[in-house]
């Protein structure tokens, strides 16, 4: 199995880059893995720690409408040029973790993503160069608030609520050009979206290279390379796991803010 790389936080509270054991024990590095983290002598049993998302991204870029039948079903084309927007950090959550549905909307949707983390500073890059700076793929839910994204002509309210961002479970350094993206809520066999990557309109080298003529990418960063066709509603008590092959499968359930903030559960930190 590929190296998998997490980012945990031990019971005691401190935050720490590793390596997954297949026996779940984690190795802890001194460093993240993309600035050259080591390996030290800390290894932690799989009750000492609590996964995180596997990067603390300074910003999160995702591209829309990125695979024609996702941008059929949203009644619109494919872009001539990758569409951007951005995402807070804030946004990010862990694996695991609850994602909040907000007050202010009454559709919310789920969008099963691949993410790159970007590994070295990337500004001004050919597709080429842009291949050396993604140092690995994860698993994303670009989670959206649609009728708040159809209502506003800009779309940092329908993709910027705290939770709208699940990350992880772990990072890999290499993925298969044709990998299989999947999504499946609660118990259904069946998936709602269904597709290769190999789908995307433009490649993540496309992709990061076209960033970095717009701003400066940083290690650990992350790109969102938007969801196949299938998107839909997720409801309170939902939970919705996405798989892409060769990484894993990335799951969180649906609260709603008020059970949250009344202590009824526990919620997970990013
Ligand atoms: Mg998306």
């Amino acid at each position: 199995m590929a190296q998998r790389f997490v980012r945990i936080q031990t019971t005691s509270g401190q935050v720490h880059y590793g390596l997954l054991h297949l026996d779940r024990r984690v190795q802890v590095l001194d460093a993240p893995p993309w600035l050259h983290g080591q390996p030290t002598d800390q290894e932690l049993p799989v009750e000492g720690y609590q996964l995180l998302a596997p990067c603390a991204p300074s910003k999160i870029v995702a591209i829309g409408k990125n695979y024609l039948k996702h941008a059929t079903e949203m009644g619109g084309e494919v872009p001539p040029e990758p569409l951007l927007f951005m995402k807070p950090p804030t946004a990010v959550t862990a694996p695991d973790a609850l994602i909040y549905y907000p007050a202010q909307s009454q559709r919310v949707d789920y969008e099963g993503e691949l993410a790159l983390v970007i590994g070295d500073r990337c500004v001004d890059c050919t597709p080429e160069q842009a291949r050396a700076k993604i140092w690995g793929y994860t698993i994303a839910n670009d989670v959206t608030a649609r009728d708040l994204q159809r209502k506003d002509s800009q779309w940092t309210r329908a993709k910027g609520f705290d939770s709208f961002c699940p990350l992880g479970p772990w990072i890999v350094r290499e993925i298969g050009v044709s990998a299989l993206l999947q999504t499946f809520l609660n118990d259904a066999p069946s998936p709602v979206q269904s597709a290769p990557i190999s789908d995307m309109v433009f490649s993540p080298d496309t992709l990061v290279a076209y960033i970095s003529q717009v701003m400066t990418l940083l290690p650990g960063d992350v790109v969102l390379t938007g969801t196949p066709e299938g998107v839909g509603a997720l409801q309170v008590g939902d939970r919705v796991r996405i798989e892409i092959e060769g990484i894993g499968s990335l799951e969180n359930t649906v609260t709603s803010r008020l059970t949250a903030e009344t202590g009824l559960v526990s919620t997970t930190g990013s």
